[in-house]
């Protein structure tokens, strides 16, 4: 048999966008991607750096990074410049690491009080809205993967796959009370290297 019968055979949809399939990946960045808290030293969890590789490299994703960082988390003497700053050093570190550039990696960064309302702060909706925006994805082609009831409820909110990784934060370390009408995620792993390896290894239908 040759090779070309023995794929699977897809029939695209005559529309432009569903001619270039585009997948999609919102991550989280605190206890997801690194250890570490805002404008500190911080570390890559075990398997990101190949993880990353192989989600943007060889299997062509679009990697967002979706981070909120707070006044709250600068530490002493910092403001949202040096957030800002802390995140892109980051994301550089990680693109080198895992033969990227950095532009292979967004950014969508959120560094608002909670309090002052913005539409941003994940579980609300708004920073996934915008990092879908600027990377593209049909809804059904983009996952959230975060380590938090947040990460999760922000991406049931803008009507994405979510993926909850490590022990789903808040829950088991009771620092928040979970909110009513809190709905499980489409898919519950260990870490962040675990939900590329099942996300990218699903056969768009
Ligand atoms: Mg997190
Ligand atoms: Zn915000």
């Amino acid at each position: 048999m040759s090779d070309v019968v023995s794929r699977p055979y897809y029939c695209w949809p005559t529309t432009r966008d569903t001619l270039t399939p585009q997948n999609v990946a919102l991550v989280d960045l605190n206890d997801t991607l690194i250890d570490g808290l805002c404008c500190r030293p911080w570390t890559f969890l075990p398997g990101v750096v190949e993880a990353t590789r192989l989600l943007v490299r060889t299997c062509g994703w679009r990697m967002a990074i979706v981070t909120q960082q707070p006044p709250a988390y600068w530490g002493e003497g910092h403001d949202s410049t040096d957030a800002l700053a802390w995140v892109v050093s980051i994301r550089r570190a990680l693109a080198e690491q895992a033969d990227l550039l950095p532009a292979d990696i967004y950014i969508n960064f959120c560094s608002h009080d909670p309090m002052s309302g913005c539409r941003c702060h994940k579980p609300e909706p708004g920073l996934l809205r915008e990092a879908m925006e600027d990377a593209g994805g049909k809804l059904d082609q983009v996952w959230m993967i975060g380590d938090k009831w947040s990460d999760v409820m922000a991406g049931h909110n803008a009507g994405i796959k979510t993926c909850a990784v490590g022990d789903f934060g808040y829950v088991q370390k009771g620092t928040t009370p979970l909110p009513e009408g809190l709905k499980p995620p489409h898919l519950w792993v260990p870490d962040f290297a675990t939900a590329v390896r099942i996300i990218t290894s699903e056969v768009l239908v």
